[in-house]
């Protein structure tokens, strides 16, 4: 069973919500929260904060036991090191020593087993389902990206100031912003409005 569909509604600190597909789950992740001007975007506060991500439909790992404090920092030591390196590639910017070494460091530990349900036609993830293993499968897809065909499709929002990354999954490969909603139209409001500025 492979992580699918991507997405999830972000919150702004100042009250708005969109949704924001980051192409991958594992990018999705790193868009949960963050640290120094980030942390103000932090929705990862307490464990069960953690395990309900990770049991949205996109990865769905339900764990079968409860998430703890120590699981909740390495997934936010993974979360940075994911967030660093794909700037980094966005930027073509060689990738941090130490963001390679937590997302290597995470990625060696088991992964999340896929399991067959008995009408042979559904699949889960085999108990137990733990943290590690779900923090494995996510460095895992992001090492996947970063050294697979899409590695050059890791963009920053074509925004001035929006820090948001995402890899381009579509056949043409034109995405240039995080949402068409938040600076998509943005954008398209300020072309319109410096055209009609020049119109004579
Ligand atoms: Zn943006």
């Amino acid at each position: 069973m492979r992580a699918s569909a991507t997405g999830r509604t972000l919150h702004d600190p100042k009250g708005g919500s969109f949704w924001f597909d980051a192409g991958a789950v594992c990018l999705d992740f790193a868009h949960t929260g963050g640290e120094g001007p980030y942390a103000v975007f932090e929705s990862l506060h307490e464990p069960a904060d953690l395990a309900e991500w990770l049991a949205h439909p996109s990865i769905a790992a339900v764990m079968t036991a409860p998430l703890t404090v120590h699981e909740l920092t390495a997934a936010k030591a993974l979360r940075q090191a994911i967030w660093d390196a794909a700037h980094a590639r966005a930027a073509h910017r060689p990738l941090p020593a130490e963001a390679i070494e937590t997302i290597n460091r995470a990625a060696a530990a088991a992964p999340l087993v896929p399991e067959l349900a008995a009408d042979g036609t559904t699949a889960g993830w085999a108990p137990p389902v733990r943290a590690a293993q779900a923090l494995s499968t996510l460095a895992r897809e992001m090492i996947e990206l970063l050294s697979g065909p899409l590695s050059g499709r890791i963009r920053e929002c074509a925004s001035d100031n929006c820090p948001l990354v995402f890899v381009d999954t579509s056949r043409p490969g034109a995405r240039r912003w995080c949402a068409m909603e938040r600076c998509g139209n943005r954008h398209k409001l300020r072309a319109r409005r410096a055209r009609q500025a020049s119109d004579p």
